[in-house]
């Protein structure tokens, strides 16, 4: 069966947030500690919920029937969730499907097993069971005492009215798959009436998916609307002179025929915000008065709302958030009058109206609708907007819910809606739930002070980034730098300390003699500042090499074991003399184990230190493929014109922070060789090296390669930027120590081409799995670019092997569990 389109079309959760999907932050919700709040206290309550991958509208109402229920229990078929603070560190029990052969990927092409699974799950142990079902999570085993609640997003789409158009887009029309696939849906039709009959009560998230459950079930619902979060909204009464759209661009949100209806209105401004599939069609459709401004950050998307005379909204939704988030903000909404909008904007037939329908989907509808709404424009008042949006707010889901629960519940007669308090996660080693993360860890995890010098984003903090995201409630963060590295690790939840350490900045790698003075005395307070934090763990784990000399110092003076993960080649080629002597100091004296990213960094470090070759592990860095294969979908067209990059060219890119020792000029003179390609250089010179990057632009001026080399700086989305290039080259003149963006390029699928020296052997198979250059020879690198630009089939061969081997060799799971292993190992000694 094509799991792919259903994957992406029809098991998406009926609510999930326009908004969302375009700024991908889910992070903005209020939190809750695991307080004292005992309103179920003599009721036992599980919740049902049917996959938890991903933080979308589902998932909201499930974080607010946690904070109804706070000391309810959670059962779900898979969880693979990386970001899982709204669960307020609740453990989840999942189903058989969890550890299923590439469940993480595939969990939905396991659809046939999960009315199997979700009965498997027990949860016979409680009085109330509330399940929160898209999908198979209402067909929970209850029994004669147990009252089984379930708020349903949606009955099953693509097993009832939408099964046609399901199988149209599988391309299951004909032939034995389509009969397969016609048989697994009947079953799960059979299923999901019959499991309807053990519901006590339902909730519908709106009265158009109440009608579908009278429709199926021939049950009635009671109508509970799904949070939005209206606070992250303002009211701003000061509109101007535009309309606003903003979804994915996908075909049923219909944005194509907006678009085609400001072209028949070239007086009137219309602003576009989103991306996907249909952007290339949208965009051949908008005339002058339609600004397409793509994906934009959730600041940006807000800014509009509020400012927007209107917001216009074509699309068929269950329920729309967008809509009410726009109401929010103050503005009015001109929507199809189908579906959920009809009960979330109130029209003109009524008083304080927020908005007005159209009822047909074509450009036509839409151009009347606009010029009615132009005369009638005073009618709306901002005010009014954003109280009918409040209507919505988390609040009032959750008093609902809690009355619904406790009306169906009698002994929870009398108890009251818990108080809702922010969720601070719990300081580390006060508590541990084995599972964390996306990953199954060991367990008695110990408690871990993890000591980084940085506060930018290069390689190695990246990598400390995802085993901070696994591990963090047992994570303790000391950083010597601020900077945007605090910021990521502190999106995760994990307690972060900057140490200001204005003494190592003056330190540099190379050379550099050994502090004396004020820069000894910086340097001792922050070793006891270390020291000091390090009472509270099990285990140092230091990340780099000035935060495993101050940690091994540290480490001593509380008698802590030190763990250094190893990031770099320790030779001549890369460090001064004294701090090879340091290094080879704090190996004698003060570490306990050494965690190195390749055999090439452990066979250096091993040859300085002599260290006991028992206490050093390889553990190859881990990087997740989903933000890369999210944009599969996405035209490398659309991506080009995001980065303002061109269209046509053959774009080759490097992905590094410009360093001498990254090499980046000897892309810059393959460029010169190469006259008919063009590069892209991703990257800031993030460790003071601003000299060669003046340089590098002056060999740009020099060789008049301004038309053909684009310098995007630093950016954070680096695997948009991946497919957006044709290549990606690793030039590095000095041996890598591992180089996480040859990885990354081969998770984009683009063909890589790196510098034969260092970790890049262990990672690349010459001419297998990407295609190995001597290290700066500007002739060979551009020679092998030639070649791979001319020979499509060497392409493929390179894209799909590189690709295999970064989702076996370089998975995150892996990565996490090893460096958890031996964190654990070493604490225990
Ligand atoms: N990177 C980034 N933004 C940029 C340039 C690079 O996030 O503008 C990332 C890149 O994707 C990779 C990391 O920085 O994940 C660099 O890691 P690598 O191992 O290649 O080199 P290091 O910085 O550790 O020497």
């Amino acid at each position: 069966m094509n799991h792919d389109v259903l994957e992406k079309n029809l098991l998406r959760p009926a609510t999930r947030s326009a908004l969302d999907e375009l700024t991908h932050v889910p992070g903005a919700q209020p939190r809750a500690p695991r307080g004292p709040l005992r309103t179920d206290q003599d009721v036992r309550i599980a919740i049902v919920h049917d996959w938890l991958v991903t933080y979308a509208g589902a998932e909201k109402v499930l974080e607010q029937m946690i904070a109804c229920f706070p000391d309810a229990d959670l059962f779900s078929l898979v969880d693979f969730l990386d970001d899982r603070s709204f669960l307020r560190g609740k453990p989840v029990t999942t189903s058989f499907i969890q550890k299923l052969p590439r469940a993480r990927s595939k969990y939905r092409a396991y659809l046939p097993l999960m009315p199997l699974a979700i009965e498997q799950l027990d949860v016979s142990a409680y009085d109330v069971v509330i399940s929160s079902s898209h999908a198979v999570a209402k067909g929970i085993l209850t029994g004669p005492d147990q009252v089984h609640i379930s708020y349903v997003h949606s009955p099953i789409r693509y097993a009832w009215d939408l099964q046609h158009q399901y199988l149209q887009q599988s391309k299951l029309t004909h032939g034995p798959k389509s009969v397969l696939a016609r048989l697994i849906l009947h079953y799960i039709r059979n299923w999901d009436i019959r499991t309807a009959n053990s519901v006590d009560s339902f909730i519908s998230n709106s009265a158009f998916i109440a009608r579908r459950i009278k429709k199926v079930y021939q049950r009635d619902a009671q109508v509970i609307f799904p949070p939005v979060d209206v606070d992250a909204f303002s009211l701003c009464t000061q509109k101007e002179d535009f309309y606003l759209t903003a979804s994915r661009m996908v075909p049923y949100k219909k944005i194509d025929l907006i678009v085609e209806a400001f072209a028949r209105m070239p007086t009137r401004k219309l602003v576009v915000i989103g991306d996907g599939p249909e952007m290339a069609k949208i965009r051949a459709k908008a005339g002058p008065n339609v600004e397409i401004l793509g994906y934009q950050p959730f600041e940006v998307l807000k800014d509009h709302m509020s400012r927007a005379k209107a917001f216009v909204f074509a699309a068929e939704e269950d329920f729309g958030i967008s809509v009410v988030e726009a109401q929010a903000c103050g503005t009015p909404v001109i929507a199809f009058g189908k579906g959920g909008a009809l009960e979330t904007v109130r029209d003109l037939s009524g008083p304080q109206p927020t908005g007005m329908f159209f009822d047909r989907q074509d450009a036509e509808a839409i151009v009347a609708a606009v010029e009615r709404f132009d005369e009638l424009a005073q009618r709306f008042v901002p005010a009014d907007c954003r109280a009918n949006a409040e209507q919505f707010s988390a609040e009032r889901f959750r008093e609902r819910l809690f009355a619904h629960v406790r009306a169906a519940v009698p002994a929870l007669r009398g108890v009251t809606l818990p108080p809702y308090v922010q969720y601070v996660p719990n300081p580390p080693g006060l508590e541990h739930s084995e599972r964390e993360g996306q990953h199954e860890l060991p367990a008695d995890l110990p408690r871990i002070l993890a000591v980084d010098q940085s506060g930018v984003l290069g390689g190695a903090e990246l990598s400390l980034l995802e085993i901070v995201k696994a591990l963090r409630s047992r994570v303790e963060v000391v950083l010597f730098d601020d900077g945007p590295f605090r910021s990521e690790l502190a999106k995760t939840g994990v307690a972060v300390n900057v140490l200001d350490a204005g003494v190592l900045k003056n330190i540099r790698k190379q050379g550099g003699s050994l502090p004396k003075g004020q820069a000894l005395k910086g340097l001792l307070a922050l070793v006891r500042a270390t020291a000091q934090r390090a009472r509270a763990a099990d285990v140092i784990y230091a990340n780099t090499q000035r935060a495993m000399v101050i940690g091994a110092v540290a480490g001593k003076l509380v008698r802590r074991p030190v763990v250094w993960h190893l990031r770099d080649i320790v030779s001549a080629e890369h460090f001064g003399g004294k701090q090879l002597a340091i290094i080879k100091w704090c190996a004698r004296l003060g570490l306990k184990h050494v965690i190195a990213n390749s055999a090439a960094s452990a066979q250096a470090f091993a040859q300085l230190t002599q260290f006991d070759s028992k206490r050093i592990d390889v553990v190859f860095n881990g990087i997740s493929a989903e933000p890369f294969d999210a944009l599969r979908a996405v035209p490398q067209a659309t991506l080009r014109e995001r980065l303002k990059l061109p269209r046509d060219a053959f774009l080759v890119g490097s992905f590094s922070r410009l360093a001498r020792w990254k090499g980046q000029h000897v892309l810059l003179e393959a460029m010169v060789l190469n006259p008919q390609m063009h590069a892209v250089l991703v990257g800031a010179a993030l460790f003071g090296e601003d000299q060669y990057e003046v340089e590098l632009h002056a060999f740009v001026a020099a060789h008049g390669l301004g038309e053909r080399v684009h310098f995007l700086g630093f950016q954070h989305d680096i695997p948009a930027c991946m497919c957006a290039v044709d290549a990606v080259v690793h030039t590095s003149i000095t041996p890598e120590p591992f180089g996480r963006v040859i990885v990354e390029g081969m998770l984009a699928r683009r063909p890589v081409v790196a510098a034969r020296a260092g970790g890049v052997l262990e990672i690349i198979d010459d001419h297998e799995n990407g295609i190995l250059c001597t290290p700066g020879d500007a002739h060979a690198l551009a020679d092998t670019l030639a070649e791979l630009r001319s020979n499509d089939e060497l392409r493929e061969k390179l894209v799909e092997n590189g690709y295999r081997s970064a989702l076996s060799r370089f998975g995150t799971q892996s990565y996490v569990d090893g460096v958890a292993r031996i964190l654990k190992d070493v604490a225990r000694t």
